[in-house]
């Protein structure tokens, strides 16, 4: 039998013409043709760094001017939170697009910390700021770390959840936002560090700057801790934009004590301390945060510090019905699926206010509040031939007494 010289399977060449031949199941490839393929990877690997992704995501830079508009359609209020961010996330994405030669003006990353109350808006902020520019988003939680080798999560399993989420496209998840929420958490506990182990507060600190200060990181990619078996992937932290937040609850008398006010204290009358308090926190900035207990390499990495005012009557009220997907459009929505007329009268929206400020909710709370009043109503209708439904406050009232917020009154 002839014996059939061998070829490569790309460019054709035998066996004599190349160095090497490297078999395959059906066919052989040469190094010419593995270094040309090798080209073509990097070349369509490094067009995806600048935008496009293997998960769908695609940078989409926005002026500042656009990504507060952005904001006002789905936040109320919060102007001044809003403006930062915008602008520190303008910023940011475009040192992502600059690729500074050597010895050019290297823009560093501005990492923000936002503080406000509960319930404020902090998350919401963050979630719309990342749908805007199209990234991959996580959200995680400090409280959940401790520092490595204790029982708790290593900060690293934040950056599992932003691989998670972009499906291990490690490319994306270099260029997306992390949320950590309550980071007031992790302040430093008390002013002697060493009498015990702070492992869930400053060592958690520590183990953040790492995360924040832009280096490879090694991450486990389903979480929990570094098992020796589980293959850990690279991300480089460099491009992620980390925004913090948390309510430090306190910080306002640190402020107090800065800006010299001393007129919180016992002999203040509750409203004007509220005011004061709401006053106050204008004036953040990292030194108050530094006497909160975060330590100074930490604050040093998150340069921009801004505040969420609490929510008044007025703008809960506005939360109920302005945003883009209002509490109120979402329900006009859903019974409008079940060919019902939602109408609701504008003295009902005024009760659910009243009634989430009495009971101390937030806005988190009036669509609970919503909830009571309207379950009956999405239970029974769409077994009915109605085609419209009004909400009076009679109506209203009535389904809010007999739900569970009436134990909430007795508690
Ligand atoms: P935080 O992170 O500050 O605790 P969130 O952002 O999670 O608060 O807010 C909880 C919910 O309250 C949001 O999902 C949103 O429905 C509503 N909310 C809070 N603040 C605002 C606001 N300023 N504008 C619109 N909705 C808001």
């Amino acid at each position: 039998m002839a014996k059939t010289t061998l070829h490569c399977s790309f460019c054709g060449r035998s066996r004599d013409e190349v160095k090497i031949l490297i078999a395959g199941q059906e066919g052989h490839i040469c190094e010419n043709c593995v270094d040309h393929a090798q080209e073509i990877i990097e070349q369509e690997l490094s067009t995806r760094q600048d935008g496009t992704s293997t998960s769908g995501f695609k940078l989409t830079v926005k002026k500042p001017i656009e990504v507060k508009k952005f904001l006002d359609e789905y936040i109320i209020g919060q102007d001044d939170a809003k403006k930062v961010l915008s602008v520190a996330v303008y910023n940011h994405y475009k040192r992502l697009q600059q690729k500074p030669a050597e010895g050019e003006v290297e823009i560093e990353k501005s990492n923000i910390v936002m503080v406000g109350e509960t319930g404020t808006g902090k998350t919401l902020l963050a979630k719309t700021i990342a749908r805007l520019l199209n990234v991959p988003f996580a959200i995680v939680d400090a409280t959940v770390f401790t520092e490595a080798g204790y029982v708790g999560e290593d900060v690293e399993s934040i950056l599992t959840r932003l691989l998670q989420v972009c499906n291990y496209d490690v490319n994306a998840a270099e260029k997306g936002i992390v949320y950590i929420d309550e980071i007031d958490k992790i302040a430093r506990k008390g002013d002697n560090p060493s009498i015990t182990r702070d492992v869930s507060g400053e060592g958690v600190q520590q183990g953040l700057l790492k995360l924040l200060e832009g280096t490879d990181v090694l991450v486990p990619p389903q979480g929990g801790r570094k098992h020796p078996e589980q293959k850990l992937i690279k991300i480089n932290t460099q491009n992620i934009l980390f925004i913090c937040g948390g309510a430090f609850d306190g910080v306002d008398k640190v402020i107090a004590r800065r800006v010299n006010t001393n007129a919180i204290g016992f002999n203040v009358n509750k409203e004007l301390q509220e005011h004061m308090k709401k006053n106050l926190l204008q004036y953040i900035n990292a030194t108050d945060l530094k006497n909160f207990g975060l330590i100074p390499e930490l604050l040093g990495r998150l340069p921009v510090v801004t505040h969420l005012n609490p929510l008044d009557a007025p703008t809960l009220r506005a939360i109920l019905t302005e945003p883009k997907n209002s509490l109120m459009r979402q329900y006009k929505k859903l019974f409008d699926l079940e060919g019902i007329q939602l109408t609701i009268d504008d003295e009902v929206l005024d009760f659910m206010v009243e009634k989430a400020i009495e009971y101390k909710l937030g806005a988190r709370g009036l669509r609970s509040i919503c909830e009571s009043i309207l379950t009956d109503a999405m239970f029974e209708l769409p077994s009915s031939k109605e085609t419209s439904f009004h909400l009076d406050l009679e109506y209203a009232r009535l389904k809010f007494d007999k739900s569970k917020f009436n134990l909430l009154k007795v508690a």
